[in-house]
Order: structure tokens, then sequence, then C-alpha cells
């Protein structure tokens, strides 16, 4: 599943190609989605420029100069590819086509289809049902130690659970929880309630390496992700815990095994000796 580095590297993979070019056509196929598609779409986007592609936890948001913006989310499986008229090649579980002035086409493609597509007002996002509740970004300047401390005071919950927690923060995924918190050295079990001012300090610091890391690589693709441009991610080479279980830990001062256990069901990977606190 496309988390949020993989979702970033899409937008900058299709960023500079799509950025100022008009829509001159828009197919979309008849199958649903995770949510039906906004009316009229076709004709509410056509002849309108993109004048920039932002992203919204893992929603990427094509902005239009007609003051809408096109919802995408890549659900389970989904994909943009980016091709030409010229070798305007078919691909399966395409479910919407763009075509641009300058023979550009982006294509939106989705097997399992529980991504969407939808259309919103530019203005209006922030407020939609999708986007209210969710929480802070975790590469902004807003999300810091103090923030974590304040949203783990009297929680229950497990720490793992209160960075997985949309309402509080968006996208850290199960592999970028678990990789943040083995190189804060945080048990993943741990109450949120217990946790320390100085640990929040060293888990931010992590959450914002892990994802600007993987960012950086193209995204870490497990589970058969891959690249706008069809290149795999290199992150995954990079993982210290996730998916190694029984594996001895990377740590050269340590002489602990890699665990899994599942928390929230979720499978949840750490050191069975420097994850002790
Ligand atoms: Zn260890």
């Amino acid at each position: 599943m496309p988390e949020l580095p993989e979702v970033e590297t899409v937008i900058r993979g299709i960023s500079s190609s799509m950025l100022g070019q008009t829509i001159n056509k828009c197919e979309l196929s008849l199958k649903k989605l995770r949510y039906p598609k906004t009316r009229n779409f076709k004709k509410i986007i056509l002849s309108t420029k993109v004048i920039s592609i932002s992203r919204r936890a893992k929603y990427i948001l094509i902005n239009l100069s007609n003051n809408k913006t096109i919802i995408i989310h890549l659900g389970m499986s989904g994909r943009i590819i980016l091709t030409s008229n010229n070798k305007n090649s078919k691909f399966k579980h395409t479910h919407m086509s763009l075509y641009f002035k300058n023979n550009l086409i982006a294509k939106f493609i989705d097997p399992r289809r529980f991504g969407c597509i939808l259309l919103f007002d530019t203005k209006a996002i922030s407020k939609n049902r999708l986007f209210i509740h969710l929480g802070l970004e975790p590469l902004s300047k807003q999300f810091n130690p103090n923030y974590l401390e304040r949203s783990c005071q009297n929680k229950k919950a497990s720490i793992k659970s209160v960075i997985m927690n949309q309402s509080i923060v968006v996208g850290i995924g199960n592999i970028y929880a678990s990789e943040s918190l083995f190189r804060s050295g945080i048990n993943p079990k741990r109450k949120a309630f217990n946790i320390t001012y100085e640990q929040c300090v060293q888990l931010v610091k992590n959450i914002k390496f892990v994802l600007n890391r993987a960012i950086k690589l193209g995204g870490s693709s497990i589970n058969d992700y891959s690249m706008v441009d069809g290149m795999l991610g290199y992150f995954q080479n990079e993982l210290k815990v996730y998916e190694r279980e029984g594996k001895n830990c990377s740590k050269k001062t340590c002489n602990g095994r890699i665990l899994r256990i599942v928390i929230a069901q979720r499978s949840t990977y750490y050191c069975s000796q420097c994850q002790k606190n």
C-alpha cells in the first residue's frame, strides 16, 4: 500500500510534466471506486489548467485554474502513469485518463479499486468530511515534541497506535512507525502516557528522518508498489526491523533479535533488547 513517502514521490514525479498544462479531454471508466465519482466531472475540468499539485495526508490534490481540485487517493494498489499520445499504450484497470494539450496523458490505474477520484472546490477542501478530522502533517513544523507530548497525555493506547492515529498525525503507516520507534529505542507497546518528553524529541526527529529518507529514495515499494516511472524505491534496503523477524538487531552494540507482535491488528517489529523502554 502506498504510504506518505510513496505519495509524495508520485507528486514530485508528475508535477514537472503536468504543471501549467491544459486538460483537453478526460476519460473515466464506469467501474466503481471507493467513492462514487463526482457528477459532471469531465465537463467541469475540461479546458482548465493544472496550477499546482500538493498533498494532504495520502491524498494527491491536483489544483485547477477554475478553483476546483481533483483529489486522488491511491488506495491499496493505485498508480499514476504518464504517457503520451504518440505511445498511448492501453493499461488494464485504468479509471481515469487526463489528456493534455501538449500530448501528455496521465492515467490513474488501480486494480483493487480501493482508491478514489473526486472533485472538490479548492477552498472548501479542509472542511470536507474526508479532511476535517485529519491531524497534523508529520513533516510540518507544528508536528514537534511538545505536540506529541500533549497528544500522548492521558492516553492508555500504545505509543505506536498514537503515532499511527490519523487524527493526531497523518501518513505514518506501519513501516514508518516501526522504523522510527526502533531508531528511537522505544518499545512500540509502551503506553503513550508513559512516554517522556525526551522520548518525544527522539521520536519526532526519527519520524521526520525516516519519511524524508524514504522520499529521497523514492518510497519503499514493499508489496509491488512502483514509482511513477516504474522504478522501484530503495528505502526497503534501509529497513532495520520491518519484516526482519528473527534476524539479529542491526545496532552493533546490541545482541537482541527482532521480534514480531501484533498491535491493533498490524504486525509490529521491534528489537527485544534495545527497545525495552
Ligand atoms: Zn537492538
